[in-house]
Formats: structure tokens, C-alpha cells, sequence
């Protein structure tokens, strides 16, 4: 495409994140289910509830090493008269009582074994003395203080009763999660699919990253970017090959990979440059968009769209625009497409460290500095803070939220803070 755009282009409908974060989160499609093995679980979403086939503990089970036995038994024991048990089973974990403990006995058992029948607590070693074999041939135990029913005895269901729900549907499989399905026997668990997404960067300047530098050409640092955000966010993702500012191929590399994938990623092209070519894309696709402007800054262009299901994001190419749009919209977009619960980006509470000067009509999310200072958090924002600045990003833990004001924000305002 050549020569300058027709008019039509500067008048897009800019609409708030929120709203543009309402169109992506209604237009994603849950990605289908699939049995995956535990051990490719983590990170990703639950697919059906876990309930509890069975109690936890599912036996009565000890919680130290020490002796089982009848409480009662000793009711009266003191370290001036201790009660003289026989010793009657020896019960290591993972093995079952030989016999049940009557008046008068006990058994040396190790934590997490079994507690046998007839002892309703265990005492620990500490307040116990081993005596020698008595009359009887039994190894004797000093009990030199008293127990009390139910002391170290971890009952059946303590923990969890069977048919009780575990873990919803929605819940995202961290370490604990891990656990408890493997502690639930789910060798193989019932997760969304991670969508397949595809990464198109557009812009004639754009090198490989194997490439030599060129005057006037810069590699291609934003598909690396966005890849990471994919993985981050739990996708998998994929680099297409770049294209140079031709409406017509890149249009046709979009719509190819909308057909192939389960969504699609673009950077570059998209602001009102006379070759920014997605726009131009959007026009005269088949698909939806639902917008192609949005009330923030950086990343004011970044447009949105869906093609038979198939969402396609289109990012601005300044790296910082492109990184915010990455959170702002690819994040909540991918958990939703996984089935997580909370799908939304969230959003914490921390106090400006340093005035921001600069008016904007629009919300402005400054890479900042989030610290803890005397109980309270703080956001300072890092500088160099233009949309074309990547090292930045390096420094930067947290994205501060400023509504769009024509004073800009004074040190010591409450603001919205993103943790990157
Ligand atoms: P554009 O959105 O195409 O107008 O690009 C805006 C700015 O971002 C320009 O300076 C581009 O050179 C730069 N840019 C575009 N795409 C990339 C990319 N994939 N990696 C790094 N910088 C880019
Ligand atoms: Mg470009």
C-alpha cells in the first residue's frame, strides 16, 4: 500500500482498558480439555473438580515417634511413679499393626504408621523410659506422664473427608495442587489444552536476531518478547516469520495463521504511520473487531479482533507498548482461553514514590519499582519511561496504573500498581 491513508484512519473510538479488557475476555473461547500426565500439570488450569475418593488419613496415623497405647492406662503417671507398660508390637510407617494393644500394653510405633486398635494415643519417646524384658519376656515402657485421648492420633478424615471438594474446576495447578492430586492418586489429570499462538512482527526495518546489524534496521526484539510472555502466561508459543510493511502479504501471514492457530499475535504496523498496514487488515478482513484504540498509554493503537473464534491481538511496536499490551490483554486472554478462574489482571494498592509530572488525557502505566517501606508499598517509577525505551523493562518489578489527569500525580497519592 502506497501514499497516505484515507482519513478515516485518524478517527478510531478509543475505549477504556477496562472495556477493551471486557471485549477480549467475552470474545476468547475456553480451550478444549485434555488428560495430561501430573507431571506436565503445573501451571495449568483444572479442567473438572478434584474430590476426595477417600478420607485423609485414611487410617488412624500416628504424628510422632513414640509409643501407642490405652490413655487411660496412664491417667496417674508422673516421673516419680511411672506406669509400666509391655511392650506388645513394634510398628514402623508404612507397616500395619500385628495385634491390637489391651490394658496394660502398648507399641512402639514410628510417625505416619498406623495406629493399632485399643490405643487412642500415642506418647512421645521423650516422656517415656525403655525398661528391660520383664517376667513375662516383654520389653517394658516407662511411661513417666500422663496422655490424654486423641494426643498424636491423627483420626481418619482429619484432614479431609471423602466426597469432600478439593480443588474447583478453574484453579490453577501450583505446588500445593500438585500434591494434592498426587496425593489423590490423579496420575493423569483433566486440564485445558494450552493454546497455540502465533507471533507475527511486521515492520521492513526488523532484522533477525541472528542478524548483523544494518544502518537503519534493528532486530526483531519484540517476537522474543512476546514468546516469553506466551510461555509466561502459559502458552505455546510460536515465531512466524517476519514481515516487511506490505498490507498484502502480512495480511495474508495473519489470516494463515488465524486458520492455524489458536490465536495471533502481531507487532509493528499498527499506529497511524503510512505504512502501518493492520489497520488496513482489519478493514477488509472477515473477522470482528472490537476495537482499534484504547484510552492508555503506552500502546493507544493496540487493536483487537476475532476471526472465527480465533483471537487476533495487534500490538503496537514500540517495545514498552507492546509489553503492556502483552498484560494488559494477552494475559487475562490465555488464562481465560485455559479455563482459569480469575482470568482478570490483578491489581494492588501502593503509594507514589515521586511526582509524575506529565498531564495525559489517557491512563498511563509507568514501569515502576515496587518496595516495602515501613509496612507500606511503594511505587517509584523508573525514568526513561518512553514507549520506544526497552532496558527499561529490565528494571522495572510492577506497572503503576495513573488514571489520565492534565496535572499529572503528586508523590503520596494511593495508586493501582500491576506486579510484573
Ligand atoms: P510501529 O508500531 O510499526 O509503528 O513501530 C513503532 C516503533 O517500534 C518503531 O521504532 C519500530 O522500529 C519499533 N519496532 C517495531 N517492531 C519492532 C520489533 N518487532 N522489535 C523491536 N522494535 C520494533
Ligand atoms: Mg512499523
Amino acid at each position: 500500500m502506497s501514499g497516505r491513508k484515507e482519513q478515516h484512519t485518524f478517527i478510531r473510538q478509543a475505549i477504556s482498558v477496562e472495556e477493551a479488557t471486557r471485549h477480549v475476555l467475552e470474545a476468547v473461547r475456553l480451550m478444549p480439555p485434555e488428560v495430561v500426565p501430573l507431571a506436565e500439570c503445573c501451571g495449568r488450569f483444572l479442567a473438572a473438580d478434584l474430590v476426595a475418593p477417600q478420607p485423609v488419613p485414611h487410617f488412624r496415623r500416628s504424628g510422632m515417634d513414640g509409643y501407642a497405647l490405652a490413655a487411660a492406662d496412664t491417667a496417674k503417671a508422673s516421673i516419680q511413679a511411672p506406669v509400666i507398660l509391655n511392650v506388645v508390637d513394634n510398628i514402623p510407617a508404612g507397616t500395619v499393626p500385628q495385634r491390637a494393644v489391651r490394658a496394660g500394653e502398648c507399641a512402639r510405633i514410628m510417625t505416619g504408621a498406623a495406629v493399632p486398635d485399643g490405643a487412642d494415643a500415642v506418647i512421645p519417646y521423650e516422656k517415656t523410659a525403655e525398661g528391660g524384658p520383664n517376667t513375662e519376656g516383654f520389653i517394658t515402657c516407662f511411661v513417666k506422664a500422663p496422655a490424654a485421648p486423641g494426643d498424636n492420633v491423627s483420626p481418619i478424615g482429619m484432614e479431609m473427608e471423602a466426597g469432600e471438594t478439593v480443588l474447583r474446576a478453574g484453579t490453577r495447578i501450583g505446588q500445593g495442587e500438585m500434591a494434592l492430586l498426587a496425593m489423590f492418586g490423579a496420575a493423569a489429570v483433566k486440564v485445558h489444552r494450552r493454546p497455540r499462538v502465533a507471533i507475527i512482527a511486521t515492520g521492513a526495518e526488523l532484522l533477525e536476531v541472528h542478524d548483523a546489524l544494518q544502518p537503519g534496521r534493528i532486530r526483531n526484539s519484540n517476537g522474543s518478547m512476546i514468546a516469553a510472555a506466551v510461555t509466561e502466561f502459559g502458552g505455546i508459543p510460536y515465531q512466524l516469520e517476519q514481515v516487511a510493511d506490505d498490507a498484502e502479504r502480512a495480511g495474508q501471514a495473519i489470516m494463515n495463521a488465524l486458520a492455524a492457530y489458536d490465536a495471533v499475535v502481531t507487532t509493528g504496523g499498527v499506529s497511524v504511520g503510512d505504512h502501518d498496514i493492520v489497520y488496513d487488515i482489519t478493514r477488509s478482513w472477515d473477522g470482528d473487531l472490537k476495537f482499534n484504540k484504547v484510552m492508555m498509554r503506552p500502546g493507544s493503537p493496540t487493536t483487537f479482533g476475532v476471526r472465527q473464534g480465533t483471537p487476533l491481538f495487534a500490538l503496537s511496536g514500540n517495545p514498552a507498548a507492546c509489553y503492556v499490551g502483552c498484560r494488559l490483554f494477552l494475559r487475562p486472554a490465555l488464562r481465560g482461553m485455559m479455563g482459569a478462574e480469575r482470568a482478570a489482571e490483578p491489581r494492588m494498592k501502593a503509594v507514589l514514590a515521586a511526582d509524575v509530572v506529565k498531564s495525559d488525557r489517557f491512563t498511563r502505566f509507568v514501569r515502576g519499582v515496587l518496595t516495602s517501606r515501613e509496612g507500606r508499598l511503594e511505587a517509584a517509577p523508573v525514568g526513561r519511561d518512553m514507549s520506544s525505551i526497552t532496558v527499561s523493562l529490565r528494571d522495572a518489578n510492577c506497572l503503576i496504573c495513573l488514571p489520565g489527569s492534565p496535572y499529572g500525580h503528586k508523590a503520596g497519592t494511593l495508586v493501582d500498581v500491576i506486579v510484573l
